[in-house]
């Protein structure tokens, strides 16, 4: 059976649906958004999170800074259910042998527009006693970031484009795109065809293999990364704002009234998301734990809580690609954002409206993350990248 659609979102994390929203928002008429499953299955449904704006290019800061203005009144600009936005402040710690980087980082981001300072030591102590100093290292401050609900997020963001007329369906995953003549025609599942001139493939982790299918191959990997909470002892560690540590290579949290979401970079796999194991490994709490514990001391007592792992979806310049697919009019891209899509994505679905409805992004520059970047050579790496990874 053919059933028409004005634009079709293939997968229901929280790009999709930021998508999704923009698109129905924006007087998209009737699109469709196929999951595979239910909505941030993916890794939406296991991110830390985390919201800062600590980056070394113009692009991802923007998308942040972007982001973070909605995040901060998410039911006044979206409507709807609360996402559970609570700032913390986000210190960053490096070591002083980076603090040309750290100058680079954030004079670009305060170009920006973004509210972040390098501090002196005692302005750190005082903003965050927490959290112990070691000699020759630096700090910055971002007073207004913190963490939101990413499930929340994604479901939001659903919840409101059912409401202006979009069609969300579940445990529907998209099989493949029909194009003719060079120009997207429909979206096909097991029981239906979607008739349509416009695709977006936001399929995260199961990005590569879906593009493999219409002839599209990007340098994608899905990886693992596993987080872990810890349950602090409130009369040793009542509270501590948010971070990122590139000396001891964690980022944190604090999560509700008691817990300390940590997590790192440094022990990624590639894995297969279909099959993959989502439990947390001992020895690795073990070794994060310490390493968390050198900046926050008051850790040490915490007792473990859970952990689990999730899949980050990476290029090799660790930015996302965010485009149209050059020869098949109507098909677009939105996929590969590590460990920081959570943070982008109320801007991304901004960016991804306008280049679908306008034919270019207005809110932020987003040609950096075009998707022939690899082969031309011309990726995102730059020599100040800190590698803060959620
Ligand atoms: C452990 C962990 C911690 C993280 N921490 C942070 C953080 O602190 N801050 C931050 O900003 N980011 C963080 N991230 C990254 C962030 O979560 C991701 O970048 C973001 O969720 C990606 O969203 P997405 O919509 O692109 O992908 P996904 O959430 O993976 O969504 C893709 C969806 O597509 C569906 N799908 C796949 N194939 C099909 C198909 N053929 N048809 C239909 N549907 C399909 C999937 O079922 C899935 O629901 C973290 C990620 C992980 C794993």
């Amino acid at each position: 059976m053919t059933v028409t659609a004005d634009a079709v979102v293939i997968g229901g994390g929280v790009m999709g649906t930021s998508i999704l929203y923009n698109l129905v928002s924006r007087g998209v008429q009737n699109p469709v958004l196929l999951e595979r499953t239910t909505l941030g299955a993916g890794s939406t449904g296991r991110s830390s999170g985390a919201i800062r704006m600590h980056y070394s290019t113009t692009v991802n800061a923007a998308l942040a800074w972007e982001s973070l203005k909605t995040y901060e009144n998410f039911d006044e600009v979206i409507g709807g259910d609360d996402v559970g936005f609570v700032r913390t402040g986000y210190m960053v710690f490096v070591p002083g042998n980076a603090l040309d980087g750290l100058k680079h980082n954030i004079g670009l981001q305060q170009d920006v527009g973004i509210d972040t300072q390098i501090v002196s030591r005692e302005d750190a102590r005082e903003l965050a006693p927490a959290f112990q100093q070691y000699d020759d290292e630096a700090f910055a401050w971002e007073p207004r970031s913190g963490h939101a609900d990413p499930s929340g997020v994604g479901l939001a963001y659903a919840t409101r484009a059912r409401e202006l007329g979009a069609t969300v369906l579940l445990e529907t995953p998209a099989t493949s795109v029909e194009i003719d003549n060079g120009r997207v025609v429909a979206v096909i599942t097991d029981g239906e065809r979607y008739a349509t001139n416009t695709a977006v493939v936001a399929t995260g982790p199961w990005s590569k293999t879906f593009l493999n299918g219409i002839g599209i191959d990007l340098p994608l990997e899905a990886t693992r990364h596993e987080v872990f909470l810890l349950k602090r002892n409130l009369e040793e560690l009542p509270f501590h704002p948010g971070g990122a540590d590139m000396g001891n290579m964690t980022y944190f949290r604090p999560e509700g009234a008691d817990l300390t979401l940590v997590g790192n970079g440094n022990r990624e796999e590639n894995a297969d998301p279909n099959n993959y194991s989502q439990r947390p490994s001992m020895d690795y709490l073990e070794d994060v734990w310490l390493r968390l514990s050198k900046r926050l001391p008051g850790i040490a007592g915490a007792e473990f809580f859970t952990g689990y792992a999730g899949l980050y979806t990476s290029t090799p310049d660790l930015h996302p690609v965010i485009d149209k697919v050059d020869g098949i009019e109507g098909l677009y891209i939105c996929t590969g954002f590590s460990g920081h899509g959570f943070k982008l994505a109320p801007a991304v679905g901004t960016v991804m409206a306008e280049l679908m409805l306008e034919g270019s992004a207005k809110t932020v520059d987003i040609t950096p993350l075009r998707m022939n970047r690899f082969e031309r050579g011309e990726t995102n790496t730059t020599s100040y990248d800190f590698k803060v990874i959620a």
